[in-house]
């Protein structure tokens, strides 16, 4: 059985959250590959310190960071790829040409798995829709083409419960809850369309929290959260079944390669 996975994201630290604890399960796997494309260098993100990257140099110290970040993990893609696309326009890159991007690496791989963005971008963020929508066309495209891989889409998912708990927790903390009609505010999906949730231990949301700083520049709500709650809200990788089809009800997978055996 092959376990070939590529992952198609947008921004640096997108990745390490959509997929790292399920990397480190299958690191050392002989069937495992993984390949991993960005579509921006995310140039146009925080900075968290000044000392750390200019408004010119942040899209490469960017990539930098994520290149570290799987060097901390311990395991790194076997093939990445950056398509430096502008960050935070990629909704106005000529959609044809994004997908084109994408199938050009897809149609060399022929993944058993393809895991994206879905249709709320989980944060709302255009990138993150965009990214997720030229995949799908790309998956969609290269499967009926019939010349193997392509049996399984997934995208990238928060259940609302857990939502409902960073909420709890940012009460708790005097913060105001995540607003999902608002723009890098979580939405999540209804708990009963989620049809994939893998489950890791501490040891593994250790080596994710410590991948997740070396993006050292995106300072982000991990870094103010207490460690328990980082380590908890690493522990599970959840997506939507986008293909194929799966409906509410329907056994709920544990694993990005479970039952393709
Ligand atoms: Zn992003």
């Amino acid at each position: 059985m092959s376990k070939r996975l590529a992952v198609v994201v947008a921004h640096p630290d997108d990745d390490t959250y959509a997929c790292a604890a399920t990397v480190v399960r299958h690191a050392d796997d002989p069937s495992f590959r993984f390949v991993l494309a960005h579509a921006t260098s995310g140039e146009a993100g925080e900075i968290s310190d000044p000392t750390l990257a200019t408004r010119e140099t942040l899209g490469a110290v960017r990539e930098e960071e994520d290149r570290r970040s799987w060097v901390t993990l311990g395991r790194e893609p076997d093939r990445h790829e950056w398509f430096r696309y502008p960050d935070g326009s990629l909704s106005h890159v000529p959609f044809e040409d994004l997908v084109r991007r994408i199938e050009g690496v897809l149609a060399d791989e022929r993944p058993d798995v393809v895991l994206t963005f879905g249709l709320d971008g989980i944060t709302g963020h255009p990138d993150h829709i965009t990214c997720g929508a030229a995949t799908t066309v790309a998956f969609h495209r290269l499967r009926q083409s019939g010349a193997g891989g392509f049996s399984r889409l997934i995208w990238g998912a928060v259940p609302q419960r857990t939502v409902d708990q960073w909420n709890a927790w940012r009460e708790e903390m005097g913060e105001e809850a995540f607003d999902p009609t608002r723009m890098y505010h979580p939405r999540g999906v209804p708990d009963e369309t989620i049809g994939f949730e893998a489950e890791f231990d501490l040891v593994v949301a250790r080596r994710v929290v410590a991948s997740l700083r070396e993006h050292l520049t995106q300072a982000g709500d991990l870094d103010t959260m207490p460690e328990e709650q980082r380590i908890e809200s690493v522990r599970r990788e959840r997506g939507v079944l986008a293909w194929p089809v799966w409906r509410p009800g329907d056994r709920v997978l544990t694993d990005l390669f479970d039952g393709l055996d």
